[in-house]
């Protein structure tokens, strides 16, 4: 019998913005793999932690992590790589929305959806390599992009979102073959609608706009995500680096 190409048995996964939404489902699904986990977040996850752990008998810790500071960054890298032994996989997803006019857009506004999209994807990966390089270690990165950095939302307006989405895939492409010598994989995933705290404040209207848009005529969930970042974080994917993953029920092909 072969072995199983889709297991993470014996890895550790870091996972930013795991407190809730799409990165605490999809750790779920990451320990049901065989990943111990580790999650990042502004908010204490120490929660989530101690549920991923009782449900699926893993290894589970949390800190509190802002990403958008890389001192930060690289010091709770550091303390979960030495408090769990080890850390081999990143599920780099923290990310914020601001719907707004761009004309109305202030400076401080767009510089934090830049700040915490693109600019902390990007301290995150490098600390993260950063990390690997030093223990001699090889490793891969699935950073959260969106639908967004390829199409433009209606009706709402989120300029900032979406030029910090596509910053993110071409990020990927650009540290993917950075990273290729050292055996560290990067690729993204880009979702489509998908329910989650950020989306489930938005004015019913808009959903109602977006359902109707959509080919599958519903928004996705974020468990029809967590098979794309394990097939992404696996060795079922060796040979696959700077690719972007779109997954969004056909919305960006009609
Ligand atoms: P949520 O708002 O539900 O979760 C995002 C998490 O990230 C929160 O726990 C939030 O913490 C945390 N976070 C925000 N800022 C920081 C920061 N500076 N440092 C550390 N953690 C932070 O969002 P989703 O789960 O919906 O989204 C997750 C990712 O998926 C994002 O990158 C988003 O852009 C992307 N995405 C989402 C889609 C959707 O339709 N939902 C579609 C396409 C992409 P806190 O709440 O404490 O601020």
């Amino acid at each position: 019998m072969k072995n199983n190409i889709f297991s993470l048995k014996n890895k550790v996964a870091v996972i930013t913005g795991g407190k809730q939404g799409i990165g605490k489902v999809v750790a779920g699904y990451l320990a049901d793999a065989g990943a111990d986990i580790v999650i990042f977040d502004l908010a204490e996850a120490s929660d989530v932690a101690a549920e991923i752990a009782n449900e699926h008998g893993v290894q589970a810790r949390s800190y509190i992590c802002d990403v958008t500071n890389p001192q930060d960054v690289a010091d709770k890298i550091a303390q979960a790589g030495s408090e769990m032994g080890t850390l081999d996989l990143l599920f780099n997803n923290a990310g914020i929305c601001l719907h707004k006019e761009a004309l109305e857009c202030t400076p401080s506004e767009w510089s934090k959806v830049i700040d915490v999209n693109l600019n902390g994807v990007f301290y995150v990966a490098q600390a993260f390599a950063r990390y690997l390089i030093a223990n001699q270690k090889t490793g891969n990165i699935v950073n959260t992009a969106s639908m967004s950095g390829s199409i433009v939302n209606i009706p709402q307006c989120q300029a900032s979102y979406n030029a910090s989405k596509a910053g993110v895939v071409h990020l990927t492409k650009s540290l993917a073959v950075e990273l290729a010598p050292k055996g560290i994989r990067m690729n993204s995933i880009s979702p489509g609608y998908i329910r989650t705290e950020m989306t489930g404040t938005v004015r019913q209207d808009w959903q109602d706009i977006w359902v109707d848009m959509i080919p599958f005529k519903r928004m996705g969930t974020p468990e029809e995500l967590a098979g794309a970042v394990i097939y992404l974080l696996s060795d079922a994917s060796t040979y696959t680096s700077g690719s972007d993953m779109i997954i969004d029920g056909c919305f960006t092909i009609v």
